[in-house]
């Protein structure tokens, strides 16, 4: 089959079966041409929440699968590549983080979506790129936070706050380790026009250095009013750029930027879930009710 066939097949299917497709901002363009709805972590966890389809086929990585299926436990949750994790979400164990609550004392904890479900069961309310500074904000003054496990999105999340905030040391090794002053120094001079956005996983000499900071939706949003962009983020995400604004020159900071993970996802592998109804993601009992409780804090703070 040629890669028309399988896109014409998966849309076939997607309607046989009552299915959704929700697609993040980082897959493959390819996988663009069968989504349903292509958007950042917080986009995708209301359409997850407020979908009413059998089933979900997540085309994203593992914590995204989960939170999907945590938010709508009705649905069949479906990911393609089973095998696709977060090195940032590896970072935490939820046993580790119970024994830093206990160390800590009152503390709220604040867990980055970045985070398996058990973990997220451990936390007060969770948070994603796009929401951290409000949810943050929303929590008393008087209160302690702990952030986990993302430390760059804890820093920036401070300096937008000006909150005391325990950083967990976690990092995603595409935006802290691909990234660095030098780089955004040299954007400028290679494309002096363009406005440089970067993701706030980023390290603070990197958000520092930016023109705006954003989640990758938030990415798409900025770029609309701009001829030439530089994105400090997954390299594909100019993918994202390029298809709803062909006109836009759009530069990664690092060709090279690339989460792994996120590319293991092919129109084959939607295929084949979708045929088979296999690699479904499940989240057992007491967890995933806990774990939304989390989630649901957040939603109700984002609105
Ligand atoms: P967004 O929610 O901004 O899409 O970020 C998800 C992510 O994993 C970034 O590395
Ligand atoms: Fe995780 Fe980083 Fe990949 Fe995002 S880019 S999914 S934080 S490893």
């Amino acid at each position: 089959m040629d890669k028309q066939q399988i896109i014409d097949k998966i849309k076939a299917l997607k309607k046989e079966r009552n299915a959704v497709i929700l697609v993040h901002n980082y897959q493959r363009p390819e996988i663009y041409e069968v989504a349903d709805f292509i958007g950042d972590s917080l986009d995708l966890s209301q359409k997850a929440q407020d979908t009413k389809v059998r089933l979900i086929v997540f085309c994203g990585v593992h914590f995204m699968a989960e939170t999907a299926k945590i938010l709508n436990p009705d649905a069949k949750v479906l990911l393609p590549a089973i095998d696709a994790g977060c090195e940032m979400a590896d970072m935490i164990k939820a046993e580790a983080l119970q024994i830093k609550k206990k160390e800590l004392g009152n503390i709220v904890v604040v867990a980055y979506v970045n985070t398996p479900a058990d973990v997220k069961a451990e936390s007060d309310i969770c948070c994603t790129s796009a929401n951290a500074v409000k949810v943050v904000a929303s929590i008393p003054q008087d209160k302690k936070i702990l952030f986990v496990p993302d430390k760059n999105l804890a820093a920036y999340v401070q300096t937008q706050t000006h909150r005391d905030i325990i950083a967990w040391q976690g990092f995603c090794y595409v935006h802290a380790l691909y990234f660095n002053k030098a780089d955004v120094e040299q954007a400028r001079k290679d494309y002096p026009d363009a406005k440089i956005i970067v993701h706030p996983e980023c390290l603070p000499e990197v958000t520092e250095a930016a023109d705006f900071i954003a989640s990758t939706s938030g990415m798409v949003r900025l770029a609309k009013e701009y001829d030439e962009i530089v994105l400090g983020t997954e390299a594909g995400m100019c993918n994202r750029i390029k298809h709803d604004y062909p006109n836009i020159a759009c530069h990664p900071l690092k060709r090279t930027a690339i989460c792994v993970n996120m590319k293991k996802i092919t129109l084959n592998k939607v295929l084949n879930v979708l045929e088979t109804e296999t690699n479904e993601v499940l989240v057992s009992e007491p967890t995933a009710s806990k774990a939304r409780q989390a989630l649901v804090r957040m939603l109700e703070i984002t609105g």
